[in-house]
């Protein structure tokens, strides 16, 4: 991954292991999403994580997906999870299913049973909460857990064939009671759930923990580092302790601090609501931190690994400012982005001495950061848009725009002269009247005339009207948290509005991006029609975001 930082705790792990010579068939990881939501920036840090590692030191990355809870697995999400990885750039090695492996793990749980390490337990989940007893307190044993290894055993068959109730018995693993560690206090294996499962259909009512899947699997697929956010630190005794009892492929865990951005939520139960209850327009809305919601405001792959690798990967929680992000975006598209012309709000520019019905061709350089882009014609004429806010018939000192009397640039235009301007019944200014010099072109000045401010405008018979979203952060304050979340959505994350582009961006594609002259970065959104496009703003020009 080569981070701008040097190499990450993890990497001096890796790098020391390989040269005493571990692993000569190569480093594995995997990345193990559960297909309960969309992926977000956090994943990303993930993936970046993984897959990176794995390209650093010629590995492999195996993709799993750890369905293990068929009430909340779709495979709409499958299939986004895989299409996010492969945006972000990487390629898995091979594809997984925690499901496939039912059938293995099952065995593995009879491997225990037979060891007198596992035995099946009546007690309901409310008894076995409150026999588990306290971090400072000892656990009580439950009753059923010194059944033989006989009755274990049908037992635990009766249950795969489904003849209890859900929540009428689980599957325990006999560790110890009054172990200081809260996961070594007789954890579940497995628990009855008679649901559907996305892909194993009815095959099963019995389903394994995590704790008793996700060690088994890594094991299962000989991953060498498994890789997982700090709060499964405590869980490593587990990890460790149900892969030496089962004398299995012995992966270990390692942790590292997960991604935590403020102005935004990342929990997975959290973003469905935001989508079942309409807070946003989709996983993909492009305010959502979702990979699908930044890749439709237009952040590029580019962008987001460039982020990931500027935050890096270290052990200690922190929580990272959302206007990196932005800033990795803007960076990135300073570098790609086409530039144009649009008005937002216009009003009317009249040249009194530029002859009617002339068009003349002006050039402006598509991307000034990428010669090899070219130039873009730009048609000029009597009758031009300019922004409302860029005339002022008082305007204070220092005024640097269009005022009576005042002179501006026209962009990639001529310079001109404000000779005068209409106002409608209501006061308000609709048509600013102006002389233009002809041998002030851009380009081919030789006016010798000095103008401070230059404007941005369309010429209005060219003009093609486009919708401009313009999005800001879903949150109002920095640690929307709790779960009156909601409660901090931000009323004016989204304003849509109407603006006049000029003629270049009817070429517009989903694939470029756009920097509208002193606007911001936009993109195009699938929304478009043939009868209107549609922009999204992806960022401001610069770091503008105010905290409340
Ligand atoms: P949620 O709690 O929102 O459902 P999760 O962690 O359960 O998220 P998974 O699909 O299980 O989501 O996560 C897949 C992988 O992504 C895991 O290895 C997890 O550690 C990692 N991951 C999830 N969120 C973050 C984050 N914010 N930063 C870094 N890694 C993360
Ligand atoms: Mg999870």
């Amino acid at each position: 991954m080569s981070s701008e930082k040097g190499p990450n705790f993890l990497e001096e792990i890796i790098s020391e292991e390989l040269q005493e010579g571990k692993f000569p068939g190569g480093i594995i990881t995997r990345f193990p999403p559960e297909p309960n939501g969309y992926l977000h920036i956090g994943h990303a840090k993930s993936i970046c994580l993984n897959f990176g590692l794995a390209k650093t030191y010629s590995g492999k990355t195996n993709l799993r997906f750890d369905d293990t809870n068929p009430v909340t697995e779709e495979t709409e999400y499958v299939e986004s999870i895989m299409e996010n990885i492969k945006w972000l750039g990487f390629e898995w090695d091979a594809v997984y299913y925690s499901s496939d492996y039912f059938e293995t793990l099952y065995g593995y749980a009879v491997k225990l049973i037979k060891k007198g390490k596992a035995y099946v337990d009546d007690l309901s989940a409310a008894e076995i909460a409150h026999q588990k007893g306290t971090p400072t307190e000892p656990g009580k044993e439950s009753p059923f857990r010194n059944r033989s290894v006989e009755e274990n055993l049908i037992l635990f068959e009766r249950m795969r064939q489904g003849e209890f109730k859900d929540g009428e018995k689980v599957l325990r693993a006999k560790i110890d009671m009054t172990s200081p560690n809260m996961h070594l206090r007789d954890p579940l294996m497995y628990r009855i759930k008679h649901a559907e499962h996305h892909r194993t259909g009815s095959q099963w009512c019995i389903y394994p923990m995590y704790d008793f899947a996700h060690g088994q699997c890594d094991s299962i697929e000989k991953i060498t580092h498994s890789i997982c956010t700090l709060e499964f630190e405590v869980h490593r005794p587990l990890y460790n302790w149900f892969i030496q009892e089962l004398e299995i492929y012995p992966s270990r865990q390692f942790e590292f601090a997960r991604l935590n951005l403020n102005y935004t939520v990342m929990s997975k139960r959290k973003l469905l609501q935001l989508v079942n209850e309409n807070h946003v327009h989709g996983w993909d809305d492009p305010r959502m931190p979702t990979i699908s919601g930044l890749r439709r405001r237009g952040f590029t792959p580019e962008s987001v690994r460039h982020f990931c690798d500027k935050i890096g990967i270290a052990r200690r929680e922190n929580i990272i400012d959302f206007g990196l992000l932005e800033f990795c975006i803007r960076e990135d598209l300073n570098k790609r982005a086409h530039r144009a012309m649009v008005v937002e709000d216009p009003i009317k520019l009249i040249i009194n001495n530029y002859p009617e019905g002339q068009i003349e061709m002006m050039s402006g350089e598509i991307n000034p950061e990428d010669e090899s882009c070219g130039h873009r014609a730009i048609p000029f004429s009597r009758e031009l848009l300019i922004e409302r806010e860029d005339f002022m018939e008082d305007p204070p000192k220092k005024y640097f725009r269009l005022f009576p009397g005042g002179m501006v640039r026209l962009k990639h235009g001529f310079i001109i002269k404000c000779t005068g301007f209409e106002k409608d019944s209501f006061g308000k200014v609709h048509t600013v009247f102006c002389d233009y010099f002809q041998e002030s072109r851009s380009g081919s000045d030789t006016s010798g005339l000095q103008a401070k401010g230059v404007l941005h405008w369309v010429s209005a018979q060219q003009a093609i009207p486009v919708e401009l979203r313009i999005y800001d952060r879903l949150f109002k304050v920095e640690n929307p948290a709790g779960d009156n979340f909601k409660s901090y959505i931000n009323p004016e994350s989204l304003r849509i509005t109407e603006g006049f582009a000029e003629p270049y961006l009817a070429k517009a594609t989903l694939q470029e991006r756009y920097q509208f002259l002193r606007k911001g970065y936009f993109c195009l959104d699938k929304d478009t029609t043939t009868q209107k496009l549609v922009f999204n703003r992806t960022v401001t020009l610069k770091d503008g975001w105010k905290k409340e």
